[in-house]
């Protein structure tokens, strides 16, 4: 596996691939990796003839009092993981390298960035679709992977693709779980043992949500209550949203029907956590 730290010779090197017509599949994270990850970079490796993989803990998606700092960071094992999942280029570039001296050119993504998580963290989608983008010019992929478990992200990465003619496909893959249901994310480290025991409730409810749905309920309302109910219980819990949607807009919906997201954000302490379920009616 190559590492390559530099804008300029990834740049480079990625052209030359080109040249070569070889596929390149592409999995942009912010790193400490995870099987989450690790199952997006394997899905790469069996569509592509080059996999490349990045780790950038983007800035620009941080707001001032989120945790840009203290975001946790383990290159040694990053790097590891990677070429244990297939990676053959792991691209690790810094911050001054990605927005250099006067740095001043960002990406909106109108429509699809003013809800759920985007009105609670307002410019991340932003700060996302501008790195995503200057990620997409310097490693020119075929096919670039991200994961369900950011659903409104995958929808505006998809809107941003289409809209700007970047001629690449955006694959979405499943999401993906520890044992007892709870999203793995780079994240939960945060969680103190008590907060992790509490946080499986997020999945637990989006399942009784389903179940109801699939008895029959179609009141969004009814069902955003079912949820609350239930992740109330725990202690900790505090719900920062919880909304259905539709699927493709990611407006709220009163009536569940068609490609509806349930998505949800909660916080367990200081630690903000994110689940959905996609259902179909
Ligand atoms: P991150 O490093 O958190 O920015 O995530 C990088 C990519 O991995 C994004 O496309 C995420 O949606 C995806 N990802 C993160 N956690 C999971 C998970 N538990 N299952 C599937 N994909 C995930």
């Amino acid at each position: 596996m190559l590492i390559i730290k530099s804008v300029d010779e990834m740049k480079r090197h990625m052209k030359d691939i080109k040249k070569q017509g070889r596929s390149i599949g592409f999995v942009p994270t912010m790193g400490y990796l995870h099987e989450g990850h690790m199952s997006l970079i394997k899905r790469a490796r069996g569509e592509n003839e080059v996999v490349v993989v990045s780790v950038f803990v983007n800035p620009t998606q941080f707001g001032p009092n989120e945790d840009y700092e203290r975001y946790p960071r383990d290159e040694e094992r990053d790097k590891k993981m990677c070429e244990e999942a297939g990676c053959d280029i792991l691209f690790m570039p810094n911050k001054d390298d990605m927005y250099r001296e006067n740095y001043s050119t960002y990406v909106e993504v109108y429509g699809l960035t003013e809800g759920l998580c985007g009105a609670k963290r307002p410019g991340h989608f932003r700060g996302v679709a501008t790195i995503v983008t200057k990620l997409f010019n310097i490693v020119k992929p075929d096919r670039a992977y991200f994961g369900q478990k950011d659903a409104q992200q995958l929808a505006v990465i998809k809107r941003m693709v289409k809209d700007l003619d970047f001629d690449i496909e955006i694959v979405g893959c499943e999401i993906v779980r520890d044992v007892d249901g709870l999203a793995l994310s780079s994240r939960n480290t945060y969680l103190s043992e008590e907060e992790r025991k509490q946080a499986p409730i997020l999945y637990k409810s989006l399942l009784k949500a389903k179940e109801e749905i699939e008895k029959g309920e179609r009141a969004s309302e009814k069902l955003i209550d079912l949820i609350k109910t239930t992740i109330l219980e725990m202690p900790d819990a505090q719900i920062d949203y919880i909304e259905i949607v539709n699927n493709e807009t990611l407006k709220p919906i009163e009536k569940v029907e068609g490609e509806v997201l349930i998505a949800l954000a909660v916080k367990f302490g200081k630690t903000r956590l994110i689940d959905n379920m996609a259902v179909r009616v």
